[in-house]
């Protein structure tokens, strides 16, 4: 039977992933019509529930890992960037400016500031953000610390004093990265980003004039010049990256350095947070990252946005939130099974674990029926003992009518989903159903995944799974759950307006390392390619299809896969992430393509070196993200 794939939207918002998913055949989630787990997709502009993301069944996604807030708010990221500069040297982790937390740092920033005052010769600038809020607001550049003045938490940055301009305008550029999956870390970037203007001519005299010093589309759209057609950048404040490139190109710049150094940053400050992000099989997450480039053609990494605005303001906006939107669905490979929902899971015993994803592969729990059959068993006792009795309570005829679906449906699964006995499926198995156990092992779990203040908001929670715990459970000595110490405020909704650029609210990451262990077992959302899975929709051809060997593929749509970039970071990436092989990986890359000189067999043969090591028999290429037509890294260097 055919069946549409069902979306839901937070606050009825963001219209252009409802436009595009309409296009492709979805239908919208009706809370009226449809049972409560009856979609395949929940969007979100803010954070999600912990317990959405416990809920979360074999057919559905969601659009954002859980504690992601180490890179997307602004004194998350840069205490994070400091602590790797520290830890990993910081010539490798130089491309964001120096940054201080207020209050905190101020001692140390009024050295910096001291330190940097110049007696004579080029002044410094600092400009000064509040740490939650975004779109522009609240921020100013200063060059005298008495402008200094906040009233909330702050961040105060090195102002990058010399950007590159386009006819005298400031830009910047926003890039979509879309993480598939932390575990193991799978990136893509999209081709098609923006480029942001100022509307007013770049001036160091005039600091206060936002128009002609912060690129953000908010702050711009409402400039005196917004409208007129400026030199070169034309009408509005925006460029697609394509236009960007043609640029690059007629001014006869080498852009393959600074694609590489984009990359770069993307890749490294994933890293900050890789390690720490649990596990969450069914979730991408989309980031905005927002990068500068200056004078001397190097990229800075202002800040990375949890919740890029997809507001369509413009020609250039329809031109890429409508692909990047698109290519995003295909990159969460649904098949025609999901659009069954329920159903197909159920009849094909189908156990994903969604976010437990470290347990066995040999469980299988038939969650959802049973859970689903309390649920209903509940609400027939209560409101069907005596039809004539309940109807009569009714408020209003929505809500018979709600009932009467309710009803119509009650019967509909139970004749397509049978009664589960969960203790004959535990006897079957050999072990013996103890929901005191059971119910231990969740909280284990979840502790595990969400830290282990998530008991006050899940304890309502009562999924039957995990009859055993998974073996690193009982033996991993690294796991001491007290380690996880995330206060976790997610539950606090965040209302947004449309076109809101997030940062999230949800508070820090522990820095050190943490007991999450993932498997390889983990990377869980069906594979594009692999067996009957098949996605519904997906436009790869060719060379730019999967290789079949269950490596991500090198493109979907307009997103480049830049990470895992050879076998070597593959290889790094499957278990628990190792971050020191990465990083020395990244270097050598970097070298070869500053030095040009590297020799392509010479690289082939060490890849080779790696692969023996390896299970892996094929080629894995990578291509380079940046040029429109991407070539694969491998010929990226010059062959002398
Ligand atoms: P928001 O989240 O409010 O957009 P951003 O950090 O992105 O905050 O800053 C807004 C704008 O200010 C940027 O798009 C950029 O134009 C400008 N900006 C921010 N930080 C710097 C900096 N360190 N140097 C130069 N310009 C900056």
């Amino acid at each position: 039977m055919a069946a549409s794939l069902v979306f839901k939207l937070h606050d009825r918002g963001p219209e252009v992933v409802r436009e595009v998913l309409l296009e492709r055949g979805w239908e919208e989630y009706d809370e009226g019509q449809q049972e409560e787990e009856d979609w395949n997709l929940y969007w979100r502009g803010s954070t999600f529930c912990n317990s959405e993301y416990l809920k979360l069944l074999p057919w559905q996604r969601l659009n954002h890992h859980p504690k992601t807030a180490g890179i997307t708010r602004k004194d998350f990221l840069a205490r994070n960037l400091r602590r790797m500069r520290a830890s990993l040297g910081s010539a490798l982790y130089d491309f964001s400016p120096t940054a201080f937390i207020l209050p905190n740092d101020y001692t140390r920033f009024l050295a910096e500031y001291n330190k940097l005052r110049p007696t004579r010769g080029s002044p410094v600038y600092w400009i000064c953000k509040p740490v939650d809020l975004s779109r522009g607001r609240g921020i100013f550049i200063f060059e005298d610390i008495r402008d200094l003045v906040y009233d909330c938490s702050v961040i105060v940055q090195r102002y990058i004093s010399n950007p590159l301009l386009i006819s005298g305008y400031k830009f910047d550029l926003r890039i979509y990265v879309c993480v598939k999956s932390f575990h193991p870390l799978t990136v893509y970037i999209h081709q098609e980003g923006l480029v942001r203007f100022a509307t007013e001519k770049y001036n160091l005299s005039s600091l206060h004039n936002l128009y002609s010093h912060l690129t953000n589309t908010s702050i711009n759209k409402s400039g005196p010049y917004y409208k007129t057609k400026k030199e070169r950048v034309g009408q509005g404040c925006k460029w697609t990256m394509s236009k960007f490139r043609h640029f690059l190109y007629s001014q006869d710049i080498d852009e393959l350095q600074l694609w590489q150094r984009i990359n770069n940053i993307v890749t490294l400050t994933l890293l900050t947070i890789a390690p720490t992000v649990p596990s969450c099989p069914n979730c991408v997450e989309l980031f905005g990252f927002d990068i500068l480039i200056d004078g001397k053609f190097k990229p800075w990494l202002l800040e990375v946005n949890y919740s890029p605005a997809l507001t369509l303001d413009c020609q250039a906006d329809i031109t890429v939130k409508k692909g990047l939107i698109s290519d995003l669905i295909d990159l969460m490979n649904y098949s025609s099974t999901d659009s069954l929902r329920e159903r197909a899971y159920h009849k094909q015993r189908y156990k994903q674990p969604c976010c437990h994803a470290d347990k066995p592969a040999h469980v299988s729990v038939p969650v959802l029926s049973k859970r689903k059959e309390s649920k209903f068993r509940k609400k027939t006792s209560k409101v069907y003992t005596s039809q004539t009795q309940a109807l009569p309570l009714l408020k209003n005829s929505h809500q018979s009518e709600k009932i009467n679906q309710r009803r119509a449906f009650v019967t509909d699964y139970h004749r397509h989903l049978p009664l589960v006995d969960l203790n004959k499926i535990y006897a079957a198995r050999g072990k013996v159903s103890n929901t005191t156990g059971t119910k231990n092992h969740t909280n284990k779990t979840l502790n595990l995944i969400l830290g282990p203040d998530i008991r006050r908001n899940v304890s309502s929670v009562t999924r039957q799974t995990c009859p055993a715990p998974p073996p690193w459970l009982t033996t991993n000595r690294s796991l001491h759950i007290s380690e996880v110490t995330n206060r976790d405020v997610s539950e606090t909704e965040l209302e947004l307006s449309e076109e809101t650029d997030v940062s999230s609210l949800v508070p820090d990451i522990p820095h050190s390392g943490l007991g999450f262990r993932r498997s390889a077992v983990s990377w869980k959302l069906p594979n594009i390619y692999s067996g009957s899975h098949r996605p519904v929709s997906f436009p790869l051809e060719g060379a730019t299809a999967a290789n079949g060997q269950g490596f991500p593929p090198l493109r979907v749509g307009d997103f480049i896969r830049t990470f895992p970039f050879n076998t070597a970071t593959l290889k790094a990436s499957q278990h628990k992430l190792d971050v020191k092989t990465v990083i020395q990986e990244l270097q050598k890359l970097t070298a070869e393509m500053a030095s040009g000189q590297s020799d392509k067999t010479k690289r082939r043969r060490e890849e080779k070196e790696v692969k023996k090591d390896t299970e892996a028999e094929e080629d894995f290429d990578s291509l380079f993200w940046g040029p429109r037509d991407p070539p694969l890294l491998s010929q990226c260097f010059n062959t002398t």
